[in-house]
């Protein structure tokens, strides 16, 4: 490895980084016709950000020409044991590992833009510039061309050492850095877990996520409803998924004990937040990404997934005192799923409700009961 390699790797670890890997910018061609395949398929759903400019993804020399190389980090994350509560009994959701904790783009971002001011120091004159999960560029293709991992079946970069717990930064600059040398192997080879235990079925042969059927698309970037017939299958999943890691054998040393707690918060406390608790509580969290409406409306399919009648009074207090009929209407899907005399009391109320989706959704749900 020569010095400056040497060197920036060293500021990478320094900062926290476990992976380091560099590539020469080239178009990403192999790739086009796959995304655009993807794209065509809807494979996006309503992420329309994915499908503009999507020639800057295949060459990121579009954005600016002097690039020449990329340098790929990988920044890790503690993965989380399940805790073992009965969360239909607590009423207890979940909430994807990463996204516990200060926001990882805050602290990513900085931490990698640290080590391109070390690149500009040792070449004074020279370009840098940072994206972590910003931006239209493509974060695992050019992972997996610098060599940090491999592309796996459950869509994410893995790496034998750190399986796939960790995030990806990228620093494109105009300094000329050789590509890392060995291929990084493909090492899931027949395993098919991902595919066989995701309980939407989002991954399909050939490495495609389907977002639409995806737990976390759904319940971070959608911002409508959730179809039905896939609300039962979101579990207590309120804020992204963890399965597709979390079953893959290359994560199986990873996962630390974890209390229930903030990982898994009670969820009846949670359709009471008001905003500004919401606000309060996820200033600093990757959660506010899904706004208090979007998150309360996850909230409210989780209890609707717990079928515990414990989970009826607040249900019902939310359809009568929540502002947002996007959470009211889930509300009454939610008391549907538990039914007794009292869903369905707070269910007939609701057939009065001031918005069309709540008196639609009550209206089935009791049909149902
Ligand atoms: Fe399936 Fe969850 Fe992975 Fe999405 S995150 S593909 S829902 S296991
Ligand atoms: Fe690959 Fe198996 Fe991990 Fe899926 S679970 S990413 S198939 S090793």
């Amino acid at each position: 490895m020569d010095l400056l390699r040497e060197t920036l790797t060293s500021a990478a670890h320094e900062q926290g980084f476990v992976l380091v890997g560099f590539a020469r910018l080239n178009p990403l061609s192999e790739h086009e016709a796959f995304y655009r395949r993807w794209l065509a398929d809807g494979g996006n759903a309503s992420m329309t950000y994915l499908a503009k400019d999507p020639e800057l993804r295949f060459d990121p020399r579009r954005l600016d020409a002097r690039y020449k190389s990329v340098v790929s980090l990988g920044y890790p994350y503690a993965a989380r044991a399940t805790p073992t509560v009965d969360w239909r009994a607590e009423m207890r959701g979940r909430i994807a590992a990463y996204a516990l904790g200060r926001d990882y783009h805050d602290v990513v971002k900085k931490r990698a833009r640290a080590v391109g001011d070390v690149l500009r120091r040792l070449r004074p004159g020279s370009t840098t510039r940072t994206y972590v999960d910003t931006g239209p560029v493509f974060e695992r293709e050019w992972a997996s061309a610098s060599r940090i991992g491999w592309f796996g079946k459950n869509t994410m970069i893995l790496n034998r050492e750190h399986g796939s717990y960790f995030f990806l930064a990228e620093i494109f600059t105009d300094v000329e850095f050789d590509a890392t040398a060995e291929p990084y192997r493909d090492h899931c080879g027949t395993c098919r877990r991902c595919l066989d235990l995701c309980p939407t079925g989002a991954l399909a042969d050939g490495y495609v996520m389907r977002s639409e059927l995806c737990i976390s698309y759904q319940t971070i970037e959608n911002r409508g409803a959730i179809p039905r017939d896939l609300r039962p299958k979101l579990g207590n999943w309120i804020f992204g998924c963890d399965i597709c890691n979390d079953v893959c054998p290359w994560n199986d040393d990873h996962a630390s004990d974890h209390s229930a707690g903030d990982l898994m918060p009670r969820l009846p406390e949670m359709l009471a937040l008001s905003e500004e608790e919401f606000g309060r509580r996820f200033t600093v969290s990757a959660v506010k990404r899904a706004k208090r409406r979007g998150l309360l409306r996850n909230v409210a399919v989780a209890l609707g997934n717990t079928r515990n009648p414990d989970a009826v009074a607040p249900l019902a207090h939310s359809i009568e005192a929540e502002t947002e009929p996007l959470i009211r209407s889930h509300a009454a899907w939610a008391l549907g799923e538990i039914g007794g005399s009292a869903a369905r009391r707070a269910l007939e109320r609701a057939l009065h409700d001031r918005d069309t989706a709540v008196r639609r959704e009550a209206a089935a749900a009791l049909e149902t009961n």
